[in-house]
Parts: C-alpha cells; structure tokens; sequence
C-alpha cells in the first residue's frame, strides 16, 4: 500500500450531516444518533 492509499483509506470515513459523528465507511446509518444522512469524506475530484 502506498502512503496516498493509507492517507486516502484514513479519510474515507462517513460523517454525519446532523451530530457530525465520523462513522465507518461501511455504515448506513450514523452509529451515535442513527440519522440516515450520512455523506462520505473523501477527496476524489479537484476543484467544485
Ligand atoms: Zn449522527
């Protein structure tokens, strides 16, 4: 594994859009308040 896939592995976490708790990459549903909406972190695409 290259140090990019590590940095970029610890990245990919999903963060809740209500508490903002950071949640597995695997997790549908935000493991400290159980809302739904939870958006990946990951830096893929330059620029927007
Ligand atoms: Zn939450």
């Amino acid at each position: 594994m290259t140090f990019a896939e590590a940095v970029n592995r610890k990245l990919n976490k999903k963060i809740c859009m209500k508490c903002y708790a950071k949640n597995p990459p695997n997790a549908t549903r935000c493991r400290r308040c159980g809302y739904t909406g939870l958006r990946p972190k990951r830096k893929e695409r330059k620029g927007t």
